[in-house]
């Protein structure tokens, strides 16, 4: 089977303000049905790229071509497919939720019972029915934003561009936010989210494209990230696997058969079984380990991978960068 062609196809993309060099000839595919977390730290180029992306800022050099697109030779075309959510929105005194909603859908040319059975769809999908008659500025940061999401889905576009959508949400506004992008996600939409905080985009996005001063320092797929086997963009192979183990009885048999094993850290003990480090592990070694603990008649009733969290895979990461840029969201350790 041939791999699905890229739904957007970015090269040596490049943009120079007068006195800053915002984006410095990055490229990067994304296919359909990814969602990308795209992260950075303040003005590491986020946002340029996002406005180029969505057709909104001219690239000083490079291409992007999303669906088959090219967003300079064709923008209006490149409009049909994509959704926008920049990171703020005007709101317009006087107007309601419904009517905010059916004008937009007016100026996407949606024309009378499939206008209002579209809107009533979005309502009902972002969780704004009980709020179609609120005034706009009388909504909260969490209901703003949900409205913002509405609005972008109304052309029902296959590529959604999302500029820090969960900044200043509080918690249940972050869940309400995640399960629309797990349900648009399920309906195979292509998601592109930026955020300069790692553990924000973290659980909801199934590839990682970090930006660092205007440059790709990182991209992947979250869940190799967190295992610590991927190759960054130097080649480097990275961190090791934690495992926890439980076995029957205590564990000095395990301790004994670890003694023997140079290349296996012992990190804690407990009553019943202990944590582990393998450097250098790769899924194989894993299973390998596993094959060789069991063959030893080690009595084993649990064999666990522990998933680190994203931003200790990051700091893993980035130890081994010559020029290491700072954790978005933390700070790095030395
Ligand atoms: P943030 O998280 O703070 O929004 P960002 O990663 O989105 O940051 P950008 O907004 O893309 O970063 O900005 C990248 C760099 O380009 C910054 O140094 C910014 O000051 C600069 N920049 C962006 N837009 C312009 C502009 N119109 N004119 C001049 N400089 C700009």
């Amino acid at each position: 089977m041939s791999a699905p062609e890229p739904i957007v196809e970015v090269r040596d993309l490049d943009r120079r303000f007068a006195q800053v060099h915002a984006v410095k000839g990055i490229s990067f595919d994304i296919l359909p049905g990814q969602v990308v977390g795209f992260i950075g730290a303040n003005g590491a180029g986020k946002t340029t790229t996002m406005r180029m992306m969505a057709t909104l800022e001219r690239p000083s050099g490079g291409s992007i071509r999303i669906a088959g697109h090219h967003v300079i030779r064709d923008p209006a075309a490149v409009r049909q497919v994509i959704g926008w959510m920049p990171d703020n929105y005007g709101t317009y005194a006087n107007m309601n939720v419904f009517e905010y909603l059916d004008f937009f859908a007016r100026a996407y040319g949606l024309r009378s019972s499939k206008r209002r059975a579209r809107v009533e769809e979005i309502l009902d999908f972002a969780d704004l029915t009980p709020l179609a008659d609120r005034p706009i500025n009388k909504l909260s940061k969490g209901m703003g934003q949900r409205l913002c999401f509405g609005r972008m889905l109304l052309p029902d576009p296959q590529f959604l561009i999302l500029d820090e959508p969960a900044a200043g949400l509080d918690p249940k506004a972050r869940i309400e936010f995640k399960n629309l992008v797990r349900i648009l996600a399920q309906q195979g939409k292509t998601l592109f989210i930026s955020s300069h905080i790692l553990s924000e985009l973290g659980e909801m996005c199934d590839t990682l494209l970090f930006i660092d001063s205007g440059k790709i320092v990182y991209h992947g797929a979250a869940e190799q990230l967190r295992r610590g086997n991927q190759t960054t963009p130097n080649g480097l192979a990275a961190a090791s696997q934690i495992i926890d183990i439980s076995l029957i009885g205590d564990p000095t048999p395990l301790l004994d058969w670890l003694s023997l094993r140079p290349g296996i850290k012992l990190l804690d003990k407990r009553r019943d079984g202990a944590r582990l480090e393998m450097t250098a592990g790769d899924d194989e070694a894993l299973a390998n380990l596993l094959k060789q603990m069991i063959t030893d008649g080690l009595p084993l009733t649990e064999f666990h991978r522990v998933e680190r969290k994203l931003e200790d895979a990051f700091v893993d990461m980035v130890r081994g960068l010559q020029n290491p840029p700072p954790l978005p969201g933390l700070n790095l350790p030395s």
